[in-house]
């Protein structure tokens, strides 16, 4: 991801560092092209309209153009408004004392809504929790022995009841048993459709309501791109979204969902995920400018 984003901008900066002092012209046009650059990533229109004048409003600035150093202030100044995008600092998941801390995982079908339940439960047990996934999507036929097999390979304990049509009981009694059996957090994994329905949304509201979870994350597919970030806006308007996470960032996608979607919700992006394997590697707690730097190369 972001690959084809990173070489048009190190073709834009390359071209500037060619020219020694710069003119008011030259940043101007450097602009236009970074303003291309983000519209063909798919970035929002809005947001580009946004990054491209604050970038231009400091770097046609004396101390800039008069720099000895120009070109390089210039990248700085998109370094730095790239984290100023993408949220400034990593947000850590908030824990409920005294626990249980139940985490509700939330988005469409076929995110990687279940497979990062299992990638959290690991990350947190790692910190030393206790776990347990709560198996609520009980419309994917498969969601429930997908979570239970994951578990099982794991060795993460997985709360389903097989028979039962109604996730907000599901949940409701997943959190009582984490509290007999003190488990310290609950990841409730919940049912994902093609696209956002009343029904969809009306559940998610009540599975809230019953269990109030500390942290309702948002499970937001990167290769997706503008489309992704409406979707986070609906969810976010019903079931008030803690957080994000941005999974497949492995793929080819040219980044754009990931680049708007902070900027557009006000939701910090929690959590990176890029791979199909579960294992500690293909979770990340999210840095902002780690990623500011991975994508100015
Ligand atoms: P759910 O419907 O939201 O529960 O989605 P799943 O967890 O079943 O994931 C859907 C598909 O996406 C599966 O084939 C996963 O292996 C795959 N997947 C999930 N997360 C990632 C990721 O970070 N990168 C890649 N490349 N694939 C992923």
């Amino acid at each position: 991801m972001f690959e084809s984003l990173s070489d048009r901008l190190q073709t834009v900066f390359q071209k500037l560092g060619s020219k020694g002092k710069l003119t008011e012209d030259d940043v101007r046009e450097a602009m236009k092209q970074v303003r291309l650059a983000l519209l063909e990533a798919d970035v929002n229109f809005k947001v580009v309209k946004d990054f491209v004048a604050k970038v231009t409003e400091q770097a046609i600035g004396e101390e800039v153009t008069k720099s000895l150093t120009p070109h390089q202030q210039v990248v700085k100044i998109v370094h730095q408004e790239l984290i100023n995008l993408l949220g400034t600092d990593n947000v850590p998941l908030q824990e409920s004392r005294p626990g249980p801390t139940v985490i509700m995982l939330v988005g469409l079908q076929g995110t990687g809504k279940t497979t990062l339940s299992a990638k959290l439960a690991l990350h947190l047990r790692k910190k030393g929790r206790r776990v347990l996934l709560a198996a609520c999507d009980i419309y994917r036929p498969a969601a429930i022995t997908q979570l239970e097999s994951l578990g099982k390979q794991l060795g993460i304990t997985v709360y389903s009841e097989p028979n039962s049509k109604h996730p907000p009981e599901i949940a409701t009694r997943a959190v009582e048993l984490a509290k007999k059996e003190l488990y310290n957090v609950v990841i409730v994994d919940t049912a994902g459709r093609l696209q956002i329905d009343e029904p969809l949304m009306k559940e998610l509201e009540d599975i809230d309501a019953c269990v109030q979870p500390i942290e309702r994350l948002l499970v937001v597919d990167a290769m997706t791109g503008q489309e992704a970030v409406r979707v986070a806006e609906t969810f976010n308007q019903r079931v008030k979204v803690t957080g994000l996470v941005m999974t497949k960032m492995d793929g080819d996608a040219r980044g754009g969902a990931a680049l708007s979607v902070r900027s557009v919700t006000g939701v910090p992006i929690k959590f990176i995920s890029s791979g199909e394997k579960i294992d500690l590697n293909t979770l990340e707690a999210f840095h902002p400018d780690r990623l500011a730097s991975r994508i100015l190369g």
